[in-house]
């Protein structure tokens, strides 16, 4: 998919999941979010929390969207408790545009969790 297309039209293969028209594994979902496994998982456990609202990278949040994206934190917290990792640890990371990684432009909490995870996250240095 391409950035720059997804970038403009605002619609992403997540709308296509948020709107079942295509499968996913979905592990949560309520009126704001949806959560569900990331199909390229990067860690033992890999999901993605989403807002149902399509904002296209962390640079489109608007002030009214504040408590949306607290939203997406407390939803990938109770995930983390239910599925037993909580208390081990986790990474809960949003990617922005090209230097941070993103290849959805549809906003989505990356959860890691299962193993220690590197820190800084890229591999060459700086
Ligand atoms: P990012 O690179 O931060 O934009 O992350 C996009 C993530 O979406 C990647 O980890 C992909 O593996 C994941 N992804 C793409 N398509 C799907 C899909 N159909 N179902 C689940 N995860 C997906």
């Amino acid at each position: 998919m391409s950035g720059s297309i997804s970038q403009t039209t605002n619609e992403t293969i997540f709308t296509k999941i948020i709107n079942k028209e295509i499968p996913a594994d979905i592990l949560y979902e309520d009126e704001l979010a949806l959560a569900f496994s990331d199909i390229n998982p990067q860690a033992p456990i890999h999901f993605l929390v989403i807002p149902k609202k399509p904002i296209t990278t962390i640079n489109a949040i608007q002030e009214e969207d504040k408590a949306l994206l607290g939203h997406l934190y407390w939803v990938a917290a109770n995930l983390a408790e239910k599925h037993g990792f909580a208390k081990d640890g986790y990474r809960a990371v949003m990617n922005c545009n090209e230097n941070g990684g993103q290849t959805v432009y549809h906003i989505h909490l990356h959860v890691l969790a299962g193993k220690a995870m590197g820190w800084p996250p890229y591999q060459n240095k700086l």
